[in-house]
């Protein structure tokens, strides 16, 4: 703007001197070289007043875009709320920040933190965002103040989590300046109240030399995290184990639906007993996959996987089938049939159309009720939340036993609902999780709760059946408290479904 007025001024002094000059030398009837003199004096400054207003409107439209550029920058790259810069600016300007830090970089000091808090959603939802936002930027800058080799801070847009990049301090260790950190950082200040933030914390290293992904070591600090939260640790490292572990993942979330297809996944079976007469009274359908290229998996390294994916729904209805195929294919040939359960993810109760896919799996095979059991687990599937939720569960779970299911309630006991769950619903079996078997070896206290467990389930004319008995005193202990159907290593260990059948054929299913 400036520019532009400068160079007004300067055409209104110039220009009308020239045309004076102009005129003056033609009234005072000079001769024409003369004047043709005066004309081209005029020229040169009419032509620098052209090229002034051509430069100032440059420089001004130059000005005015650096503004307009300055402020989309500053919307893109920072957190509205907190006026902190956002994720975004993290993953644009740490490449050329981590260039400027050269030496700590070769020093191999440089580190990326990503910390996530645990509790802010819930204080989001009790106190005004204003004094969350307020307590936001106290915190970090407090985190800052208080070690000065965080050298950059980043937010994410709804303020649960931070990306900070660190040069680790002579005598600390990176675990140290992690935990540093996450102790700095816990008590966050609401209005007069102080809560802490619970974080999990995950580290990635910068690599001392070479070309490196900002998004990828972004990712590797927020892996070592997810690594350490699955561990119940606080802080993690990425490290070599954790990058086959996350590789291993990725291979079987891509592999799994070419498995599903070919039939890679296997229903091993293990029975549930009649402890005092040591007869096979049912079994538990458990997935086994047998891979070609990951070779022989245990449910634990893909279970957890599929049920953040999704793919576990699907895997639950191959695994109800192959049970209906198995007790349809025994009925057909004259054979004895024995209850078979299949666990149910709890994915399902947020699952549109599941009642129905289920009621069309029971009306295809069209088998005597009771001949499929599903396994619930209290923690997951049943949600007594809201007065709708438990009202859905309950008429879900009575729609599931008109179709001819029977309803397990899987690991009971671990779960807080247990108790709500016997008031609501009404489930077949009650299957008591291992660990209070655990905590009644251990302690009178243990086995008195144990025997009122028990005493209940029986009281609300469920079955009561306890997991994991491992050895004879199990057996005895349950007895004596009034438990007496089971399942657990002791009696047998799951076995593919072949092999269950050809001991329940050939010894009628004793152990
Ligand atoms: P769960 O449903 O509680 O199954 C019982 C688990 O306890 C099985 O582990 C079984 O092998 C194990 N077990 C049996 N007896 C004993 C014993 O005496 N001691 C000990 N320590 N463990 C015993 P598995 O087969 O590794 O399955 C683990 C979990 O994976 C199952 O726990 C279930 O939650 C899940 N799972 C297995 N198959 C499926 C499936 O088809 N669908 C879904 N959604 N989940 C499944
Ligand atoms: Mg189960
Ligand atoms: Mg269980």
């Amino acid at each position: 703007m400036l520019q532009v007025i400068f160079v007004t001024l300067l055409s209104f002094f110039v220009l009308p001197g020239s045309l004076i000059a102009d005129a003056a030398s033609q009234a005072a009837g000079i001769g024409g070289d003369m004047a043709a003199t005066q004309n081209l004096g005029s020229v040169p400054t009419a032509f620098l007043v052209i090229i002034s207003t051509i430069f100032a409107c440059s420089v001004y439209a130059l000005r005015k875009q650096s503004v307009h550029e300055r402020e989309n920058y500053l919307l893109a790259y920072t957190n509205r709320l907190t006026n902190l810069p956002n994720f975004g600016w993290f993953e644009y300007e740490i490449p050329s920040i981590i260039r400027k830090y050269s030496l700590e970089r070769e020093a191999g000091k440089l580190f990326i933190v990503k910390m996530k808090s645990q509790r802010l959603e819930s204080l989001k939802s009790t106190y005004d965002r204003d004094s969350i936002v307020k307590g936001i930027v106290e915190l970090t800058k407090k985190l800052r103040e208080e070690n000065s080799w965080i050298r950059e801070l980043s937010i994410s847009s709804e303020m649960s989590q931070l990306y900070l990049l660190c040069c680790l301090p002579d005598g600390m260790t990176h675990e140290e300046a992690g935990m540093k950190i996450v102790s700095d950082g816990d008590a966050m200040h609401v209005g007069s109240y102080s809560f802490r933030m619970k974080y999990s914390a995950g580290i990635a290293k910068v690599p001392s030399n070479g070309d490196f992904d900002i998004v990828d070591l972004m990712n590797a600090a927020d892996t070592a995290r997810v690594a350490a939260t699955d561990k119940k640790e606080t802080v993690g490292i990425y490290n070599e184990e954790i990058r086959k572990k996350k590789l291993l993942q990725k291979s079987i979330e891509n592999l799994a639906p070419k498995a599903l297809a070919n039939g890679e996944f296997k229903v091993w079976l293990q029975p549930k007993y009649d402890i005092l007469r040591q007869q096979t009274v049912g079994a538990e359908a458990l997935v086994r996959w047998q891979s070609p290229e990951l070779g022989f998996l245990m449910p634990v390294s893909f279970i957890g996987l599929f049920e953040k994916n999704g793919f576990i729904i699907e895997l639950d209805y191959y695994m109800l089938e192959q049970a209906f195929k198995i007790q349809q294919e025994r009925l057909a040939a004259g054979m004895r049939v024995v209850p078979i359960s299949v666990n149910q993810s709890g994915l399902h109760s947020s699952e549109s159309g599941y009642l129905q896919r289920m009621r069309t799996i029971a009306d295809k095979y069209g088998l005597p009720k009771g001949s499929i059991d599903l396994e619930i687990t209290e923690t997951v599937f049943v949600d007594f939340e809201t007065k709708e939720s438990r009202e859905s569960t309950v008429r879900a779970v009575d729609e599931l036993r008109n179709m001819g299911f029977t309803v397990s309630m899987d690991d009971f006991c671990t779960g807080y609902s247990s108790i709500a769950m016997l008031q609501n619903l009404s489930v077949d079996v009650m299957k008591i999780d291992r660990a209070m078997l655990v905590a009644a070896e251990e302690s009178e206290r243990g086995r008195r709760l144990l025997r009122e467990v028990i005493r209940m389930g029986k009281s609300m004319d469920m079955q009561v059946l306890c997991e994991g008995i491992e050895k004879r005193e199990h057996e005895a202990l349950l007895i004596e408290n009034g438990c007496t159907y089971g399942q657990g290593f002791y009696f047998k260990k799951p076995a593919p479904a072949e092999e269950f059948f050809r001991i329940l054929d050939s010894f009628g299913g004793t152990r």
